[in-house]
């Protein structure tokens, strides 16, 4: 494979530097083939999946066109769930980092209207959301999109399955019809290319071959009795020893079952699956994706929409009924050129599963003997990093940086051991090394944030 460099594109320099700082060497093969033309203007119909890069080929396109010193919204980015949405946001604000003053806003249903009316007070430069609550905004004329420059339908497959056509019509009734439009999409059913019709003139179109993507991810299956699950998945894990492992099960209450089981086991795990509370969720995605914890067990539900990068190993505790489920969850693995390892457990009753994903893959899918693994030794998976939670955020004016501030300010903590931060609304969330957790927690707890005390206290 050939390697592009970003610098070979006309690109702003706080942009190129954004890129240089999240340690993007090369070009994905998505954003190799759409920059250049993006960057002229061009629309774009892009058959390209979660982990091919696609996010930050429309984020870099867009951000280059931007005008941080005029207040008008000029790019409406839309996406099927407010997870992707919030991961496109983050994106956008990582690759924006440099260039002062940038407003990115996430409007999403299932969220109070309140906040939300608050932040539009000021029009936002780039607005990402879910159609149906971008288009209450639209008609209550709290957000005016008449300037947009470019309309992105982020995993457009997934909207119209999720029946947001008709949202999506209306909301192009308030756009310019002079603007550029980038569509993306997993997969091209007819109705795609309606809509490309519809929505897009002349785009390029660039199909980046699924097998190609996949190439990267090593699939391999299991057969075991149901009472001999939890033992495979040990000695997977002790054989493996993953940084992060995601694990599907298809019920919710058997991503509880096995996430109290992995924690007998001295495994650090948690669940996400609907049955939450949304703010039980965000932790969870923020706890996992700070590398807080090694191992999440999740739903296809819940998982949907969630971009988390860098999977080691992810674990089909469960067969998926649905072929396509089945292709869709094993490419959470080996991202952007990673090397990925697929492993899914095959009860008896299972077979004829496998035997419609082998048809469906066009591969063939061979058993391997479990003996291969190494027999389970005792061992523990600590995490890296520990999520300490602080009871203030945006709403007290909270920002990254004073949280920085405040742990690194007695210079017992270096700038190093912090990892993610995310400051939420009331709520704020920072990685620290396992080493530091104890002193970081100590230091939050007995010292104060731009002068006010907060509450503190370590997530398990
Ligand atoms: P996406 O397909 O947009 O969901 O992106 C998948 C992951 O790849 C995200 O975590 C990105 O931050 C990361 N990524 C995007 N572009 C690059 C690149 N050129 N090199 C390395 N990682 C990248």
């Amino acid at each position: 494979m050939t390697q592009t460099s970003f610098s070979t594109l006309p690109l702003r320099q706080e942009i190129l530097s954004a890129i240089a700082a999240l340690n993007y060497e090369a070009m994905t093969p998505v954003q190799a083939q759409s920059l250049p033309c993006l960057l002229e203007g061009r629309d774009l119909l892009a058959q390209a999946k979660t982990g091919s890069g696609k996010t930050a080929a429309f984020a870099i396109s867009l951000l280059n066109r931007l005008d941080e010193t005029a207040y008008h919204t000029q790019a409406l980015i839309l996406c099927p769930t407010r997870e992707l949405a919030e991961q496109v946001a983050e994106e956008i604000r990582r690759l924006a980092r440099g260039i002062p003053n940038v407003k990115t806003l996430t409007l999403c249903g299932g969220r109070p209207m309140g906040p939300q009316l608050a932040s539009l007070k000021r029009a936002p430069h780039i607005v990402v959301g879910t159609p149906g609550r971008l288009l209450k905004h639209l008609n209550k004329e709290t957000l005016k999109v008449d300037r947009v420059e470019t309309l992105v339908l982020d995993e457009a497959d997934r909207m119209l399955g999720m029946g947001f056509i008709d949202d999506i019509d209306d909301i192009d009734d308030y756009l310019p019809a002079s603007r550029q439009t980038l569509l993306f999409s997993a997969t091209y059913p007819d109705e795609i290319a309606s809509l490309s019709n519809e929505f897009q003139s002349d785009p390029i179109d660039i199909r980046v071959d699924a097998n190609e993507s996949n190439s990267q991810i090593t699939q391999k299956f299991y057969s075991v009795d149901r009472g001999d699950r939890l033992e495979l998945v040990s000695r997977l894990l002790a054989a493996h020893r993953p940084e992060s492992t995601l694990i599907f099960c298809n019920q919710k209450h058997q991503c509880e079952q096995l996430k109290d089981d992995l924690w007998g086991k001295d495994l650090h795990a948690l669940a996400l699956h609907g049955d939450m509370e949304q703010y039980q969720r965000d932790r969870t995605l923020i706890q996992f994706s700070n590398q807080s914890s090694s191992i999440l067990v999740a739903t296809d539900v819940a998982a949907r929409g969630l971009d988390i990068g860098g999977l080691d190993l992810v674990i089909n505790f469960d067969l998926s009924a649905d072929p396509e489920v089945h292709i869709h969850r094993i490419g959470r693995t080996g991202r952007a050129g990673r090397e990925g390892l697929a492993v899914s457990l095959v009860l008896p009753s299972e077979e004829n599963r496998l035997s419609s994903i082998a048809s469906y893959q066009g591969s063939s899918t061979p058993l391997s003997p479990t003996d291969e693994l190494p027999a389970a030794a005792p061992f523990k998976l600590y995490p890296p990093m520990v999520t300490l939670s602080i009871g203030g955020g945006k709403r007290d004016k909270l920002r990254p940086g004073d949280l920085l501030g405040a742990l690194t300010a007695t210079r017992e903590i270096e700038g190093n051991a912090i990892g993610k931060i995310n400051v939420l609304d009331k709520l704020s969330y920072v990685a620290i090394a396992q080493t530091d957790a104890k002193v970081a927690l100590r230091i939050l707890q007995e010292g104060k944030i731009k002068g006010r005390k907060y509450q503190a206290r370590r997530l398990r």
